[in-house]
């Protein structure tokens, strides 16, 4: 079953009830400015870091879920209702949300009252703004009032979950009013430590306020019944202590046919030190005063809304297919694209599933998502490459996560994942292909942010191979440390404490646990760093790379293999983890993958018995399962991964992020209809029509798909912020449509499956055009490819000149 449909031309997901089976959201801001959005208004505000700078509070896991947001009440006569349909919940006799790019706008209609209520943070502002606009389509006149509202987040989440016999005692507002607009100041903790404020305006016939949350709902009031609204009274109150809002009422008589605009604005501000009191003494105001005057004008919106449409154009433009896959079009052209933006931005941090006052930003997860944002944003993917060696410690490992507001190593996860280093290699790589600027690789960055220890990038690099190829154990195969990819394959911690986190508990100096996983992804990423190593001239490090590589393919070839497929680790105790012999977890996706990527054992077939091997374990109608069968008991010597019901997560659910590993392998395999297959089992383009099963949003990438040893098979959760994003654009826009950026020249190498007897696909690369046309063609062995007109040797297209068009015909087989 549809809740909604794809508008396309608009680049829109349109949701038609707002009784979605989990609210579906999206994300407003890209700069420094972020909200979430549901499609019943839910979500919240921060600056730049979801913990420590949060605007508006949010409960989490609340009941009713998605309870707060910026709610707009609309009341006509004695009905009170709001266009997201929360919290009040009124019928209403139309309603649809439109979520777009960079903005959400909701239609609603209730007794001839039209509202059109559109929320957007523009590009440029601290701020995010909701234009409404109400029409009057009956036939007679209505006197309305209409409250905007927020709740108010003492600035750190963590803390304002937590402390309440402070925080209840700190909350400060001010107002301040002009004809044409009024304002309520957050200043909660201003007059101490903090240089910062927030603002919540209200444009237009302002006609009284409450900043105190207890005067706005009343004393046992909700946001589902605000005694302010429902009794029309607005008493001017400011908070004092307890807990700030921002509530502007709006008063005026709509005639029939008449539309009236006003604006709500929440926003937020910063001065300098030495500026931060005004000559009286008062907080210094000036700043929010000037950020209102630039955005309260009426053109302001539809300027804004331009704006992000010419953005959205740029970013989408840079690779583009038309097939006759309606469903493939929509994934690769909007939406894919569009989630890896937001993960650049969010990380793992805000989503209603990552709470925002929980995860920084992961060293393996950014340079992984970089993937996928890399031909959108090279110069934030050159920042944030930077930013996380930054956090690299001088041994070569790293922390596992960073504050964005801080930058720096988030001391209390700590390191020891003997996967994260790799992944900087594989980053960077993709960058310079990319972009081409190698002088990344000269950049001098500091170890640990400590400014007097800067090596130049390469230097990162160098130091990363070596801490996760150099620690080997007893098999040669790299030890895992706390965890690898799978950050729940704990070999070494053996947790029987319930109140400790398997991510942080102590972790044994193991020497004995090794990661096949590790192994695949060092020799996945060493041709790479060989290639960087050349540029830069370090040509006996080119020579350590290979012998190293050569060393770790040897003990994958005999202790990698299991027969039918690659194993996945060995425990503490040297015992195989994902083998035959193992009665539950006896095959991983993990290294089918990345090993067959590798091609390990390719000379003996490894890489397609392995794939065939997922097909007869592991493949189900919703996505591939991460391991089968699924753990029943816990087992301290495995850890987190045994800690889940059988079918979640880790523990055989449809981790939708280690999936397009296999339909990479899959591609260089020839298998390409079973790529194909996988790639729609789990791409959001697919999924709508069993929303009621997946229940999430059908337009973006879900962390995890309830397994087949779940219940719930097929249930989808933790959606938006996931790799998955990063790495399928990587496996339909490089693998199967097969356009990818080399060191010298683009690679053409489409594989298309019977249902794509043709494409055309458009990409921009390094500044030039490449205007491609595809036809397959099954009796070819490799792509026949032509370059204006020319046959080219082999199918890697040289660089053209910035402004160029290009103009390329491939047959693919
Ligand atoms: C983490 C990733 C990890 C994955 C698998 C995600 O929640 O962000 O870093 O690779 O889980 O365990």
């Amino acid at each position: 079953m549809r809740y909604g449909s794809f508008d396309d031309s608009r680049r829109e997901y349109r949701v038609d009830t707002p009784r979605t089976p989990m609210p579906w959201i999206n994300y407003l801001g890209d700069e420094n400015f972020f909200s979430l959005i549901s499609n019943t208004a839910g979500g919240y505000s921060f600056y730049r870091d979801a913990r420590l700078r949060r605007l508006t509070r949010y409960r989490y896991n609340d009941v009713p879920a998605d309870g707060n947001g910026r709610y707009l009440y609309v009341k006509d006569g004695d009905s009170v209702w709001n266009p997201g349909w929360k919290p009040v919940r009124t019928r209403l006799d139309r309603y649809c949300c439109r979520h777009g790019m960079g903005y959400t706008v909701f239609e609603a209609e209730r007794a001839g009252l039209f509202c059109e209520l559109t929320v957007l943070v523009p590009p440029g502002e601290d701020c995010e703004v909701q234009r409404v606009v109400l029409e009057n389509r009956s036939g007679s006149a209505k006197d309305l009032s209409v409250w905007g509202t927020v709740e108010f987040c003492l600035w750190n989440a963590w803390d304002d979950q937590t402390n309440f016999q402070r925080n209840l005692s700190t909350g400060e507002c001010s107002f301040e009013a002009r004809e044409d607009r009024a304002v309520i100041y957050h200043l909660t903790e201003y007059r101490e430590r903090r240089n910062h404020y927030a603002w919540f305006a209200g444009i237009g016939p302002v006609a009284g306020f409450e900043s105190d949350r207890d005067a706005l709902l009343g004393p046992d009031g909700s946001w589902e019944r605000p005694r302010a609204v429902f009794e029309d009274a607005a008493s001017g109150s400011v908070a004092d202590g307890w807990s700030p809002v921002g509530a502007h009422r709006f008063r005026f008589r709509l005639e029939p046919g008449q539309k009236r605009e006003i604006r709500l604005v929440l926003g937020y501000s910063e001065n300098p030190q030495d500026r931060k009191w005004s000559e009286d003494g008062t907080p210094n105001l000036e700043k929010a005063r000037a950020a209102l005057d630039r955005v309260a004008s009426p053109e302001f919106v539809d300027a804004s809304l331009k704006k992000l449409e010419t953005k959205w154009d740029d970013f989408l433009g840079r690779f583009r297919v038309e097939s006759s896959c309606p469903e493939l079009n929509r994934t690769v052209n909007i939406w894919n694209p569009r989630q890896c933006a937001v993960v650049y931005h969010f990380a793992r941090s805000a989503s209603l599933f990552e709470s925002g006052i929980g995860r920084g930003i992961g060293f393996r997860d950014t340079c992984q998502d970089l993937l996928g944002f890399v031909h959108m944003m090279p110069e934030k993917a050159r920042a944030r490459l930077i930013a996380v060696a930054s956090i690299q410690l001088p041994d070569g490992g790293a922390y596992h996560q960073f504050q964005p507001l801080t930058g720096r190593g988030n001391a209390d996860v700590g390191g020891n994942f003997n996967d994260d280093p790799a992944w900087l290699i594989l980053g960077a790589a993709a960058y310079i292909k990319e972009t081409g600027d190698w002088s990344l690789l000269d950049e001098s960055v500091p170890f640990d942010n400590d400014p007097s220890d800067a090596a130049p990038f390469f230097e990162h690099l160098t130091r990363a191979f070596r801490k996760a190829a150099g620690n080997r154990g007893p098999h040669g195969l790299p030890l895992i440390g706390r965890a690898d990819w799978n950050d729940c394959l704990n070999l070494n911690c053996f947790s029987m404490n319930p109140d400790e986190s398997f991510q942080t508990t102590v972790c044994n100096d193991g020497h004995t646990a090794e990661s096949v996983f590790i192994a695949g992804l060092l020799l996945w990423v060493a041709p790479d760093l060989e290639r960087m190593a050349d540029h830069v001239g370090h040509a006996e490090f080119v020579g350590e790379i290979r012998e190293t590589a050569r060393e770790i393919r040897e003990a994958l070839e005999s202790h990698g293999w299991d027969g039918q497929w690659y194993r996945r680790a060995y425990d503490s105790a040297g015992r195989v983890v994902g083998g035959a012999e193992c009665d539950e977890g006896a095959i991983y996706l993990e290294p089918q993958g990345m090993c067959a990527m590798a091609g390990v054992g390719k000379d003996k077939g490894w890489p397609r018995i392995a794939l065939r091997s997922v097909i007869q374990h592991m493949e189900t109608p919703f996505g591939i399962v991460l391991l089968d069968p699924p753990y029943s008991r816990y087992r301290p010597e495995l850890g987190e991964v045994s800690s889940y019901p059988p079918g979640y997560k880790e523990n055989g659910g449809i981790f939708c992020h280690s999936n397009p590993w296999p339909i990479i392998a899959a591609t260089m395999e020839g298998m390409t209809e079973d790529a194909w297959r996988w790639y729609r089992a789990i791409s959001p383009g697919f999924l709508e029509e069993r929303s009621d099963t997946h229940r999430v949003e059908p337009y973006v990438y879900s962390q995890m798909i309830a397994g087949k040893g779940a219940r719930r098979h097929g249930e989808a959760k933790n959606s938006w912020l996931t790799g998955t994003a990063a790495w399928a654009y990587v496996a339909v826009s490089q693998w199967i449509l097969g356009v990818r950026p080399d060191w010298e020249g683009l690679i053409v190498d489409p594989r298309l499956p019977a249902d794509l007897p043709s494409v055309r696909i458009s990409r921009v690369w390094r500044g030039a055009r490449y205007e491609i046309s595809v036809e397959r063609d099954p009796s070819l062995a490799a792509p026949e490819v032509t370059v204006d007109g020319e046959r080219l040797e082999g199918c890697v297209v040289p660089a053209a000149r910035p402004g160029d068009v290009v103009r390329i015909h491939a047959r693919a087989p």
